[in-house]
């Protein structure tokens, strides 16, 4: 089979025709199916109506003109007319044939050469037309249409009188009452029809309107927000709308809540970057614009060491930034390894405890720690979250002690990271991995953290597949407890 084929092509091709033919929009495709189907369902039911009335109608006079014929025969006979003689002589025949139950039919009696013998008074002037073999031996009923466009019903019945002649008695019935009721019937019909219709459509509307409506101010509000920006904008939720329309318009208002908290956090974002960026900027134009003053060796180096921090610090702001929305996007590669966690928890308080000098330490307690303990991570970055929790812990407790232990629960290991600071309260423990979020924030702009630790820690360790969890009492302490799938033994 040539692989290029699509395998269902046909199907697509008559479902693209009907979809051309469709108009595009939702009311004018549900009128469409509705007229599809109505148009000619009801034309089908016009058409048969008319043709059983017609049939009906056309038995009435085929009955109205066999009587008449009937009653004629049964007349003659009474009057004892015998032969052709007879119609010149009884006169009474005459008045006895005028008396009729149908005036409406023309009545002829004619010889078997044509020749009219006795006809009704409604045929005075008038005769109703023969055709080539009407005069046979059957009798025969037929539909005549008259030049004037007159249609005429004609019964021709063979009489074989007591002399051996035969004559023919000829009837008639103008059409004109059947096509009539006929015309009055198609009216009706049509009348009929258009009364279904209308009212099909202004019930389906009805019915729809809990799709029309709702949908129309979906895609309003859809608009609105894109042509003006307003993400503030919702679509009402309507009580008569349908199931589906209720959920897309609450799934829509949803995602709109969504992007208008995206956008807040995007604004926030800038706005916090700016303010961040702005103080060491001035730090830096400050201690230049002092560089430009008389100043002793020693008030020169000590600006210079100023602004050399301040520029570590900006550095480490715009790195951490950067990491953070190559995390976000998912961008950042990362490669992973088997550590051993608990050496590597070791080996790291041990340094960062002498990098510390008098200023802190951190303890790693052994005896508690689980001795083997393997995870699937980055080194480095592993380093760079503890190296935060480190840096936090020693900074915001008065003892400058932090212990540290890893930790077996389940099927994860922990690293706890824990100090006995000032602690955090549970309503800003939510908030403290936000970006940029400190507890205190005048206080804490000057310890000289960034404000991104934690937010930088937390997308580190979930980029490796794990996390941070925070337990702390306020002026008891905390401990940042960061947890990764355990690789078991084989
Ligand atoms: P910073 O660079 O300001 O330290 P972080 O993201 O690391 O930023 O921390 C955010 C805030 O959380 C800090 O400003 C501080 O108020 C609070 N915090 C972090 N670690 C601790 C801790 N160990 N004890 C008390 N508060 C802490």
């Amino acid at each position: 089979m040539d692989s290029s084929q699509p395998a269902i092509p046909r199907q697509e091709t008559e479902s693209g025709i009907i979809e051309r033919l469709l108009p595009r929009d939702l009311r004018g495709r549900f009128l469409a199916v509705l007229f599809g189907v109505l148009l000619p369902s009801l034309s089908l039911f016009g058409v048969l109506h008319y043709d059983s009335v017609k049939r009906s109608l056309l038995k009435e006079v085929d009955q109205t003109l066999v009587n008449r014929a009937r009653e004629v025969e049964q007349i003659l006979s009474d009057s004892g007319v015998h032969t052709v003689h007879h119609f010149q002589d009884f006169k009474m025949v005459d008045s006895a044939l005028m008396v009729t139950s149908a005036p409406e039919v023309y009545v002829d009696i004619i010889d078997n050469r044509g020749y009219s013998l006795w006809a009704s008074q409604n045929l005075v002037g008038k005769s109703i037309p023969l055709t080539k073999g009407s005069l046979g031996g059957e009798a025969v009923l037929e539909t005549l249409v008259q030049p004037d466009g007159l249609r005429l019903r004609r019964y021709t019945k063979p009489l074989v009188l007591r002399d051996n002649t035969r004559i023919f008695l000829v009837l008639a019935e103008a059409l004109t009452h059947l096509e009539t009721a006929l015309q009055g019937s198609i009216g009706r019909t049509i009348i009929l029809g258009i009364v279904i219709l209308t009212l099909t459509e202004i019930l389906g509307t009805l019915a729809f309107r809990g799709i029309f409506i709702p949908l129309r101010n979906l895609v309003d509000t859809a608009e609105t927000i894109a042509s003006t920006d307003d993400v503030t904008r919702r679509v009402p939720i309507s009580v008569d709308a349908d199931k589906e329309i209720t959920r897309t318009a609450l799934a829509f208002n949803a995602l709109m809540d969504r992007v208008e908290h995206l956008l807040e956090i995007a604004k926030q974002l800038l706005a916090d970057t700016s303010h961040e960026l702005r103080n060491p900027l001035t730090v830096l134009m400050t201690d230049l614009d002092l560089l430009r003053e008389e100043l002793t060796k020693e008030q020169k180096d000590e600006v210079i060491s100023e602004a050399q921090s301040t520029v570590r610090r900006l550095n480490r702001l715009v790195s951490d930034l950067l990491l953070l929305s190559r995390t976000e996007a998912q961008s950042e590669a990362i490669s992973l390894e088997e550590v051993d966690v608990t050496r590597l928890v070791e080996r790291l308080a041990d340094r960062f405890s002498r990098s510390l000098g008098d200023d802190g330490e951190i303890v790693f307690d052994a005896s508690k720690s689980s001795p083997n303990a393997i995870a699937l991570l980055n080194r480095e970055r592993t380093e760079q979250i503890l190296t935060n929790l480190f840096e936090n812990g020693v900074r915001y407790s008065e003892k400058s002690e932090v212990k540290v232990r890893v930790l077996e629960e389940g099927r994860n290991l922990v690293i706890s990271v824990k100090d006995e600071g000032c602690g955090i309260t549970p309503d800003e423990q939510k908030r403290v991995f936000d970006r940029f979020y400190r507890v205190d924030r005048s206080r804490n702009r000057h310890s000289g953290g960034t404000g991104l630790g934690l937010s930088v820690a937390r997308a580190l360790a979930r980029l490796m597949g794990g996390d941070i969890k925070l337990v702390s009492e306020l002026g008891k302490g905390s401990d940042f407890r960061v947890q990764f799938p355990k690789v078991e033994e084989a």
